[in-house]
């Protein structure tokens, strides 16, 4: 088979049809680069609480998150075994979640205010609902819409009960803090990267590295990031709810141990390396101690 057809007359030479490839690629590049600074730049929003811009999909309502939250929990529950809510542990349970729940208003209002903004007040139309599940895992979870989850294998690692509810308040806090949503828009340019490449015509090797070094690069220290905004607002829920914030020391201490290499998702590669959590909460103690005094009735 002949490779080179005989050129046309007013054909210019083979390297102008090459140019044409590396132009075309330049292209696809510049509109997709043009449409992830546009969907990060119009989905910016300032977050009272931490009082950082964080990237929230306009898009996503407040309703559709619930949707999806509800939706997730009713999964959960469906393939786990949740515990009857009138034993003792359930009970426990929910009583810790109900001092924490009374009090996100006024910690959210608080943090807030140390930023100069008025809270959103998000969780308003929240449906607080939590239920334990029979399990070994060491775990907990707090879904878009206040929909939580305890696992029983949390509660002899927690020991008591200011354990449980610094734990609680973390992941109480991933859901007033939209860090499902804010992980759903990171995910969304991370899939503008990715269809950028393909269609750019990179080799799928260059494409995994790329993918790799924005994930070490951008979403892994997000995600810790998620993790210490957490561990705060958790510790402050926890002391105003009348807890001892103290107690989050040697819990995650015990976390560390129990976890032992094979510890579930939210405990293990997300979160910070267990020393440097350790001097983070060491350093908020003195605030949760104010927070203690604040909004702890007994305390007074
Ligand atoms: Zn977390």
């Amino acid at each position: 088979m002949r490779q080179n057809p005989s050129p046309r007359p007013d054909q210019g030479p083979p390297s102008g049809g090459r140019r044409r490839g590396p132009g075309l690629r330049l292209w696809v590049l510049l509109l997709f680069a043009g449409y992830g600074i546009y969907y990060w730049v119009s989905n910016q929003t300032d977050d009272p609480v931490t009082g950082q811009r964080v990237l929230i999909d306009r898009s996503l309502s407040v309703d559709d998150e619930k949707a999806l939250g509800l939706q997730a929990y009713e999964e959960i529950l469906s393939q786990e075994r949740p515990v009857d809510p009138a034993t003792p542990v359930a009970q426990e349970i929910r009583g810790i979640a109900d001092r924490l729940i009374a009090k996100v208003d006024d910690v959210e209002a608080a943090l807030a205010s140390e930023h100069g903004m008025q809270p959103t007040r998000f969780s308003e139309s929240f449906d607080w609902e939590v239920n334990v599940i029979d399990s070994q895992e060491a775990n907990a979870f707090c879904l878009p819409g206040g929909k939580m989850a305890v696992y029983t294998g949390l509660v002899p690692v927690a020991q008591n009960e200011d354990a449980l509810a610094v734990v609680m308040g973390h992941e109480i806090a991933h859901a007033l803090l939209r860090h499902g949503a804010q992980r759903m828009a990171q995910q969304r340019l991370s899939q503008v990267g990715q269809m950028a490449g393909a269609l750019s015509g990179m080799d799928p090797q260059q494409q995994q590295m790329v993918m790799a070094a924005m994930g070490y690069g951008y979403l892994l220290p997000y995600a810790r990031k998620h993790e210490t905004e957490a561990d705060e607002v958790g510790l402050m829920l926890a002391a105003a709810a009348c807890f001892d914030p103290q107690e989050a020391i040697p819990l995650w201490e015990r976390m560390g141990e129990a976890s032992g290499g094979q510890a579930p998702p939210e405990f293990s590669s997300t979160h910070p390396n267990p020393g440097t959590r350790i001097q983070n909460l060491q350093a908020l103690m003195p605030k949760a101690m104010a927070y203690r005094e604040r909004f702890c009735e007994e305390a007074m």
